[in-house]
C-alpha cells in the first residue's frame, strides 16, 4: 500500500517545488497526481492556455452533490531580492516555526487538504470531499474561474467551499473586491509658454486622479451600509500607486502612465464603479481632443477579483464555526478566490492556518501550532463527513 504522508511531510514536499507564479507548476501537479493515484484517487487537470500550468481537482466519496470543497492555490510569490536566512524551497524548522516560501501562503493549507482527502478515501465518508488547487492566484486570482467552471462540468456539485488562505483558523466571511486599470494618456508636446496649444498628458491625468480623490472623500463622508460597516474603511477606495510621465519642466508632457485600482466593498457593484470611471475618462479625453484631436487615453484592464459577500445563514460559515468553535465575526482586507466560487453559486468561507502578515515576506513561516490546529480542523471535518 502507498505511504500516507503526514501534513508536515506533505508541506515539506510542496515547498520543495519552486512554483513561483511566473514558472510552471506541472512538476508539483505531476507529483501530486501520482501521490493521489497511489491512494486510489483519480485527480483531474485543467490546463492554462499556455499548457505550462494546470489546476488539479479531485472528488472522494459518493458521486452525489452537496459535498465540501477544500480550495487552495499552488503558486507562490517570488523570492528574488528578499533576504532569506534559509533556503526558501527547503522547509526548515526553527523555534516552533516552519520556514519556507509558501509555508503560510498557502501550501500549509494545501498540505492539510491533501492529507484530509487521502484520509477521507480510507474513512468511508458519506458526504463527498473535493480538493481544488489552482495556479496564478498570486497574480490576481487569474486561474480559478476556469478551474471552477471545469469542476462544475466534471464533478458532482459541492455546496460549501473552504478557502484556506491564512486566517489563523478563524472563520472569515467577507473581503473586498479588487480591479485595476493601466492608464496611458497620450498628450501633445509644445513649449510650456504655449501650453494652450499643447496637451499635457500629466495635467490631464491629474484630472482622473482628482476623480479618485473626490470619490474617496465621498465614500468617507457617506454613512456605510450594514453589509459594509464591518470593513475598514467601510467604503470603496480608488488608489493610484505608481505614475510616470514627462520629459522636461518646460514641455507639455507627451505621455503619462499610471495604474489605478479599486477595492470595492461587497455592497457596491464593481461594474458600476468601472462605468463611472470610464465616463470620467471619456470626458477628459474629449477635453484633450478638443485641443489636439490625435491625443487620447488608452486603458488596459488588469486584475478583477470579486468581493466575498458575507452570506446570511451561510452553510460554509456554519460548517467552519462548528469545526473551529470560532464565533467571532471576521472580514479581511486581502482578496481571495472565495468571491469567484461564490459567483459560481457556492457557499464560501475563508479559513486556513497561519497569519497573513507572513505572506509574501522573506523568511515566511508557519507556526507548527497552526499546522496542528489545521489538522484537528480536518479531523473534525472528516468526522462530520462520515455522519
Ligand atoms: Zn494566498
Amino acid at each position: 500500500m502507498a505511504t500516507r504522508l503526514s501534513p508536515r511531510e506533505l508541506l515539506e514536499k510542496l515547498v520543495s517545488f519552486p512554483t513561483v507564479s511566473s514558472e510552471s507548476n506541472l512538476p508539483l501537479v505531476d507529483w501530486l497526481e501520482g501521490y493521489l493515484e497511489g491512494h486510489g484517487i483519480k485527480a483531474q487537470r485543467h490546463y492554462d492556455p499556455t499548457g505550462k500550468k494546470a489546476a488539479l481537482f479531485a472528488h472522494v466519496g459518493p458521486e452525489v452533490d452537496g459535498g465540501v470543497v477544500l480550495s487552495g492555490h499552488t503558486d507562490v510569490v517570488p523570492v528574488v531580492g528578499q533576504p532569506w536566512d534559509t533556503d526558501p524551497f527547503v522547509l526548515t524548522e526553527k523555534n516552533g516555526r516552519l520556514y519556507g516560501r509558501g509555508s503560510c501562503d498557502m501550501k500549509g493549507f494545501d498540505a492539510l487538504a491533501i492529507w484530509a482527502l487521502v484520509e477521507a478515501q480510507y474513512a468511508g465518508i458519506t458526504r463527498p470531499l473535493q480538493l481544488a488547487l489552482s495556479y496564478d492566484e498570486e497574480i490576481g486570482c487569474v486561474g480559478a474561474p476556469a478551474m471552477i467552471a471545469a469542476m462544475g462540468d466534471a464533478l458532482p456539485k459541492a455546496s460549501a467551499v473552504i478557502v484556506g488562505e491564512p486566517s489563523m483558523m478563524k472563520a472569515v466571511t467577507g473581503h473586498k473586491g479588487t480591479a485595476s486599470y493601466k492608464v496611458h494618456l497620450k498628450g501633445h508636446e509644445v513649449h510650456s509658454s504655449m501650453l494652450h496649444k499643447g496637451v499635457s498628458a500629466i495635467m490631464s491625468g491629474a484630472k482622473l486622479i482628482e476623480w479618485a480623490n473626490m470619490k474617496n472623500a465621498e465614500g468617507q463622508a457617506a454613512e456605510p451600509r450594514d453589509v459594509d460597516a464591518v470593513f475598514d474603511p467601510p467604503f470603496t477606495t480608488v488608489h493610484v500607486g505608481m505614475i510616470e510621465g514627462g520629459n522636461a519642466h518646460n514641455i507639455t508632457a507627451k505621455d503619462c502612465r499610471f495604474e489605478l485600482d479599486f477595492r470595492t466593498v461587497p455592497g457596491d457593484d464593481m461594474n458600476a464603479w468601472k462605468e463611472a470611471f470610464l465616463q470620467r475618462v471619456a470626458e477628459v479625453e474629449a477635453e484633450m481632443q478638443a485641443i489636439v484631436p490625435s491625443t487620447g487615453i488608452d486603458l488596459v484592464e488588469g486584475f478583477n477579483v470579486p468581493a466575498l459577500v458575507p452570506e446570511i445563514d451561510g452553510e460554509a460559515e456554519a460548517l467552519a464555526r462548528r469545526l473551529t468553535g470560532d464565533n467571532s465575526s471576521n472580514v479581511v482586507s486581502y482578496a481571495t478566490e472565495g468571491g469567484q466560487f461564490q459567483d459560481a453559486g457556492y457557499s464560501v468561507v475563508v479559513c486556513g492556518p497561519g497569519d497573513i502578515a507572513q505572506a509574501h515576506q522573506p523568511n515566511e513561516y508557519l507556526e507548527i501550532s497552526q499546522l496542528v490546529a489545521g489538522q484537528s480542523f480536518m479531523q473534525n471535518l472528516l468526522k462530520e463527513l462520515c455522519q
